[in-house]
């Protein structure tokens, strides 16, 4: 078990497989840092292929009771699980602050949407119906049944390291799969700590496997083991492509939740005060690391300078700190290398004729001097050369571009390979449908920047990736359809 407590001392939690503890097979570990402070936050188990191979080993096994089980009774697993996350809120909201930087209030958001997600997808795989079909032939019946799809391998990116386990794991067990999950390495503490309330409420062996360690290893685990059905990721685009061809050899299926680069268009016709305040929580929120955060900022010439004093007003007055000291609505990058890509995005942009309005630099001060700080920026005037128009951003800098016309500024929005979230605002509902469906994304916020529910289907198409989590939709992503065709004397 791990020491992870109420105290901030340095854990050592061990991996999760075949329902016990394990430290890395080789003995090897790797340790996860506060980026608001560089200390240590724990020593994580440093595993490979052979572990696993291990969990995979565990996940098979499992999977015959597991998908046997009625959906009530996986519903009740699945409550219980949501049960222990409520009693170790605090501790775990803590600890997601601590590894990954977040301000304490965003933690607490991120573990309501796994609680959700647990009893939300619980309930919904009781529904997960099948149909009899009206036969063109006499004689016969036609029936289609849902059924898992088997055991599932799944990888995950630090940026949401609690509620993304759920938006995997939820709906796979809710649907009878079971999984074995890889965490990003710079947060694998806060997903050992998760593995521990899947053991605390005494989900079955092997029912869901936690390995830490080295991701092309593990993820090659994942790719040429032929018990593995289904691959679920989420990531940058370059390593889905990679994963996608690797699961092409044996046609396993896929779900991939890959890289953003929305747009925000704020039409002349928008209620200023309010898409400018919307705009800012937006863009720093989790410091910009974000695949659904703002990244580009489309503004009508006639409201632009306007919302740019409006931002950098917001910008200017925001508490960047420690997330868990009070008031701090931004925290640090996740790491320094983080940092030095926005640099060099930012100094590129400036290269190029964009004018830094605020920020533009990494904090100052003895508050920030071992932390991964870099201060909320807005950048005007922005030009299309810029690699941030293109590239997803991924830190706390707000660019502004001008538009005039809405047919320009939709062709802008879609003029790139991505196409996850897109945001507009405006107080005419004639604008509002007509340009959310001309907009290719998979999600499109209109006056509204919260987009996600366990209720709700979120994803991408073009380059943002494949497949559907939450809602109706992220069920279907771990069922397969069988048809049974049966004859009938009379
Ligand atoms: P990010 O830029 O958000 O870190 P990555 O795509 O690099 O995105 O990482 C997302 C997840 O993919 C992490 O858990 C990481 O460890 C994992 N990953 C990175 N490289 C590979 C790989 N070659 N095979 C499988 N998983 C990988």
């Amino acid at each position: 078990m791990t020491q992870t407590g109420a105290n901030d001392s340095v854990a050592e939690p061990l991996m999760m497989y075949a329902g016990a503890f394990h430290p890395a097979i080789g003995g090897e570990t790797f340790t996860s840092t506060n980026p608001a402070d560089g200390s240590v936050v724990a020593r994580i188990p440093f595993g490979g292929a052979e572990d696993a191979k291990r969990a995979v080993d565990a996940a098979v096994e499992a999977f015959p009771a597991w998908s046997a089980l009625t959906a009530a009774a996986r519903a009740r697993h699945l409550h219980r699980v949501a049960d222990v996350l409520e009693s170790r809120r605090d501790e775990i909201a803590r600890l997601i602050t601590r590894e990954e930087g977040k301000p304490l209030h965003e933690a607490q958001g991120e573990l309501q949407l796994s609680i959700d997600s647990l009893r939300w997808y619980g309930e919904e795989a009781r529904r997960a119906y099948g149909s009899w079909i009206p036969d063109p032939l006499p004689g016969r019946r036609l029936l289609s049944v849902r059924q898992p799809v088997g055991v599932c391998g799944a990888i995950i990116p630090w940026n949401v390291p609690c509620a993304m386990i759920f938006r995997k794991a939820a709906p796979a067990l809710a649907a009878g799969c079971t999984m074995v999950l890889k965490p990003a390495e710079a947060t694998s503490a806060v997903a050992l700590k998760v593995a521990e309330a899947f053991v605390e409420a005494e989900l079955p062996a092997g029912v869901i496997n936690f390995v830490t360690g080295k991701a092309s290893a593990i993820g090659n685990v994942f790719l040429t083991d032929e018990r593995i059905r289904k691959i679920s990721f989420t990531g940058s685009t370059e390593i889905g492509r990679l994963l996608l061809k690797g699961a092409a050899e044996q046609i396993k299926r896929v779900s991939m939740e890959l890289g953003g680069n929305a747009p925000v268009i704020l039409f002349e016709d928008c209620d200023i005060e309010a898409s400018i305040r919307a705009v800012a929580a937006l863009k720093y929120l989790n410091a910009g690391q974000a695949c659904i955060g703002a990244n580009r900022i489309y503004v009508h010439d006639s409201i632009y300078d306007e919302v740019a004093e409006g931002l950098e007003k917001l910008a200017t007055a925001m508490k960047v700190g420690d997330g868990t000291a009070d008031g701090v609505r931004m925290g640090p990058l996740v790491d320094f290398k983080a940092v030095e890509k926005v640099e060099e995005l930012v100094a590129d942009a400036v290269k190029c004729g964009a004018q830094i309005r605020v920020g533009g630099c990494r904090m100052q001060g003895p508050d920030y001097e071992n932390g991964s700080f870099y201060a909320p920026t807005v950048l005007t005037d922005v030009p299309a050369s810029a690699r941030l128009n293109r590239e997803e951003i991924f830190g706390p800098v707000a660019a502004l571009y001008r538009f005039t016309a809405e047919d320009e500024v939709l062709a802008l929005a879609n003029g790139v390979e991505y196409g996850l979230s897109a945001y507009i605002f405006t107080e005419n509902m004639d604008r509002a449908i007509r340009v959310s469906e001309r907009l290719e994304t998979g999600m499109v916020g209109v006056n509204e920047i919260r987009i996600g529910a366990a209720e709700a289907p979120f994803g991408g198409v073009k380059a943002s990736g494949l497949g559907r989590e939450g809602g109706r939709e992220g069920l279907d992503e771990y069922l397969e359809t069988k048809l049974i065709a049966m004859r009938v004397k009379d």
